[in-house]
């Protein structure tokens, strides 16, 4: 905002105050125009004044950055700076990486540190998902695990495989999960 803009805007404000400080029940309808057109005067140099899009969240240190509608402060690249802190704390800090490459006997892709990752096995209840046995280590041996617990005699509606990697990730979905209502204790 240059300093025209500023004395133009400031003054513009001021007078809807006046109009504020002034209005009474009695105030008639030319002076409800009037207010209205000094209301527009202000709003057309604001327009002016203002530079850049109006902000897309509520952080501070991004305010126009990508969008989370599940964050607090709507910020992604925050709530996943949060998300990894969250994940550090519960699975202790991440492996550091080497930045000078040394030659290993083991070859490159053993220099990168083993990844944390598991495969969650989880039942429809017929409210949430839950998880119905250990997470495994092994992709295979959760599939095979889920496969045998669908052909148990207590089956229950819907199963599914979340990858538990970096974030997780639902990757496959057997059945269908309805939401059941919870039966009321004794019937009336
Ligand atoms: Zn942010």
């Amino acid at each position: 905002m240059n300093h025209a803009q500023l004395t133009a805007l400031g003054r513009a404000l001021r007078v809807l105050g006046e109009h504020g400080d002034a209005l009474t029940g009695d105030t008639p309808d030319t002076k409800l125009h009037e207010v209205k057109a000094d209301i527009k005067r202000a709003l057309n140099l604001l327009d002016d004044s203002v530079s850049g899009a109006a902000p897309s969240t509520r952080c501070p240190e991004h305010p126009n950055g990508p969008v989370d509608e599940n964050a607090p402060d709507l910020c992604l690249l925050c709530e996943t700076r949060r998300r990894a802190a969250r994940r550090s704390e519960i699975n202790g800090p991440e492996p550091a990486y080497s930045a000078d490459p040394k030659p290993s006997r083991y070859g490159v892709r053993e220099d990168r540190p083993q990844p944390q990752q598991r495969w969650l096995p989880e039942l429809w209840n017929g409210q949430v998902w839950q998880l119905c046995g250990t997470p495994r280590r092994d992709r295979h041996e959760a599939e095979l695990y889920i496969a045998a617990q669908r052909r148990g005699p207590r089956a229950a509606m819907a199963y599914r495989l979340v990858h538990e990697f970096t974030d997780y990730e639902v990757l496959r979905v057997w059945g269908t999960p309805v939401r059941v209502d919870i039966e009321p204790l004794g019937n009336l």
